[in-house]
């Protein structure tokens, strides 16, 4: 039986702490952190995740502001509303919520963020100070990933760790946050050779490729460490990429789906607007 990393309790820890020195700088500054949301389209997945960002700042005692766009507007649009919010000094993050309507291309609309205010970090800019390893604002999700391995007590230098999935709001991030807490790192993608010998070899894995149940007990290491980030639909019920009720019983500690890594996300994000934030003073 392994150790269940509870996500949900994490965060709401670190959220209070958040809204504990956001009010403590609300009252000696007289501000409060900004967030500005940007969503395009009728996915109703995005609008879910946009209202729990929203939610989220009002419980931690931010100003947010959302900006919507139909489905079938221009890119010009969107790149209007990035501009003003980069002008406006009650806005400290501004994020694009993915996945976009097809016609509008990311690469074509994100790199109008100003970058200190890219609290999503997913811009070059604050990619490439990840891969110095001076990172300022780390991708949410990656970061959070970081947080909930620590809270479980888990000595992460040395160890094996093996990233399944290279996505740039994910796994690259990923991979490079574990090689700054010195592990030795595997990143593995849909043209990885023997997948499962080389997850088998982790002490530590992460799981973030989007298939139900994909990560199964036969490629987990007695005594790892697995962290799963998928989120799928699965008979109508989420779940994750990794076996969960088989991979336990070999599993040191695991995070579960939903309640694992999800609630981590969003309160990275508030503390990269809250890091963003404390810039001004
Ligand atoms: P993505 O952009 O689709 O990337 C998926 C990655 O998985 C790709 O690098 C792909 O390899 C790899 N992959 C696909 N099939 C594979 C296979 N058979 N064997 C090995 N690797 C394979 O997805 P993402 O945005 O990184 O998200 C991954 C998952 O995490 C999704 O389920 C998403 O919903 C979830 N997610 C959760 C949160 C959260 O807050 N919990 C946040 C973000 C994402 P290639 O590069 O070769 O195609």
């Amino acid at each position: 039986m392994s150790y269940i990393i509870d996500g949900k309790a994490l965060s709401q820890k670190i959220r209070a702490e958040i809204k504990e020195e956001a009010a403590k700088l609300k009252s000696q500054k007289g501000k409060i952190p900004g967030l500005a949301v940007i969503i395009a389209g009728d996915d109703s997945a995005s609008k879910i995740y946009v209202k729990n960002k929203i939610l989220a700042c009002h419980e931690a005692g931010f100003f947010s502001v959302h900006k919507e766009f139909d489905a079938g507007a221009d890119k010009e649009a969107l790149i209007k509303a990035i501009l003003e919010f980069n002008r406006d000094d009650n806005i400290d993050g501004i994020l694009v919520q993915l996945p976009l309507p097809k016609h509008l291309n990311p690469d074509e609309i994100l790199p109008f963020i100003d970058v200190r205010k890219d609290v999503d970090g997913l811009s070059a800019f604050q990619q490439g100070l990840l891969l110095q390893g001076t990172p300022d604002l780390v991708s949410c999700t990656p970061n959070g990933v970081i947080e909930l391995i620590k809270s479980a007590g888990v000595e992460i230098a040395g160890k094996n760790a093996v990233v399944i999935g290279r996505s740039n709001m994910v796994g690259k991030p990923m991979a490079m946050l574990l090689l700054r807490e010195n592990a030795t790192v595997t990143i593995c993608h849909s043209k990885t050779k023997n997948l499962g010998e080389i997850v088998l070899s982790a002490d530590i894995v992460v799981a973030a490729i989007g298939r139900a149940k994909f990560i199964t007990a036969d490629m987990i290491k007695q005594g790892a460490v697995v962290i799963d980030v998928g989120m799928n639909r699965l008979d109508g019920k989420l779940c994750g990429d990794v076996d969960y009720d088989a991979v336990k019983e070999k599993a040191s500690a695991i995070t579960p789906v939903p309640g694992g890594v999800g609630p981590m996300t969003i309160t990275m994000l508030l503390a990269n607007t809250l890091k963003s934030f404390k810039r001004k003073f």
